[in-house]
């Protein structure tokens, strides 16, 4: 049997960050005010080691801030007061700005036993880089990620769809030039809009009108097939539910079945290609896919029946994961 993935996940909310990107807040995504030291991880750590019965998978994972960019001082005392845990799991993820990569730090990850590093990518448009205060270019996700590569670590880019100034072809574009950069993983995140930030006053002013919540599902669920053709693990979609998010959100996609909206999005794509005109489908998807063909709240068949189209879903083994098969059909 397949061993599960989980991180211990630490937060160094903002450490490093050299700008203020106009959607973050990392102390509401990460309901964590301060920074911890080297006494927190090894408590963090501890406890978690006592709570996960297999760890062979776990990684100890550094996240909401530039970890690369933080006071080397500061970034070697929270490494290396993960080191005696290190026996027990699979390595130190790291999470992390593309224009904060450069040879030096990655020698001193690999000497801490750092596996995997994700960078937040976001967008591949230098327009809306710049226009959510990212302050750096889509070179230097190329760039980083490259070298991040060459250094033999794990690569994983993050991703938010909806951004200020995106549109549908800077979203594709964006996802063309992921997928052609072929990182290990992939993090998925329409945009929230949160109290506080530069992009809840551009909404709150009408500035920043955000696309409608049914086209960001569609450009995700586009961008969930390209990965799974391309073999990129799509490690997460949409952010975790958290109260500080509900409570601090203005404005945007927060979702919390996010994920399942879109794969039920898939399924129906297909539902539709195949439809003729006939008011009863019979489909067969893979067994442990039907509530995903179902959809959230069974979202996908209440869309058919609203226009009067009855739609059957049964499992078949033969037929591929996130693929579907009219079986039976009549007008
Ligand atoms: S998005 Fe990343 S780099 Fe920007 S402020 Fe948040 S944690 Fe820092």
């Amino acid at each position: 049997m397949k061993r599960k993935h989980s991180n211990i996940a630490i937060f160094v909310p903002h450490a490093g960050c050299p700008y203020r990107c106009a959607f973050c807040d990392q102390r509401a995504i990460t309901s964590q005010q301060a920074l911890p030291h080297a006494a927190d991880v090894e408590r963090i750590c501890t406890q978690a080691m006592q709570e996960i019965p297999d760890t062979s998978e776990t990684e100890i994972a550094f996240f909401g801030g530039s970890f690369t960019a933080i006071p080397q001082a500061y970034m070697c005392e929270l490494l290396q007061a993960a080191q005696p845990f290190l026996k027990r799991c699979k390595g130190i993820r790291i999470s992390t700005r593309p224009d904060c990569i450069h040879a030096d730090v990655l020698h001193l990850l690999k000497e801490y036993g750092v596996t995997a590093i994700e960078l937040g990518a976001q967008s591949m448009d230098d327009a809306v880089l710049s226009a959510n205060d990212r302050g750096h270019t889509a070179a230097d996700v190329y760039r980083a990620s490259e070298l991040i590569q060459m250094h033999g670590f794990e690569l994983g880019l993050q991703v938010m769809i909806g951004l200020y100034k995106s549109t549908e072809e800077t979203e594709q574009q964006t996802f063309r030039q992921v997928i052609a950069i072929h990182p290990d993983t992939v993090r998925l995140y329409p945009v929230v809009i949160l109290k506080g930030t530069r992009l809840a006053e551009l909404f709150l002013s009408g500035t920043y009108v955000p696309m409608p919540f049914d086209r960001i599902v569609d450009i995700t669920a586009d961008a969930l097939l390209q990965c799974m053709a391309e073999g990129i693990r799509v490690i997460k979609c949409g952010l975790h539910a958290s109260e500080a998010v509900a409570q601090d959100r203005v404005g945007g996609y927060y979702h919390p079945a996010f994920r399942e909206l879109c794969e039920g999005r898939i399924y129906r794509r297909q539902m539709e290609m195949q439809m003729d005109g006939s008011r009863r489908y019979t489909f067969a998807v893979t067994p442990s896919h039907i509530s995903k063909a179902v959809g959230h709240r069974r979202e996908t068949i209440a869309c058919f029946e609203k226009k009067g189209i009855t739609v059957k879903i049964i499992g078949d083994e033969e037929v591929p994961a996130f693929r579907c098969k009219c079986i039976e059909k009549e007008t």
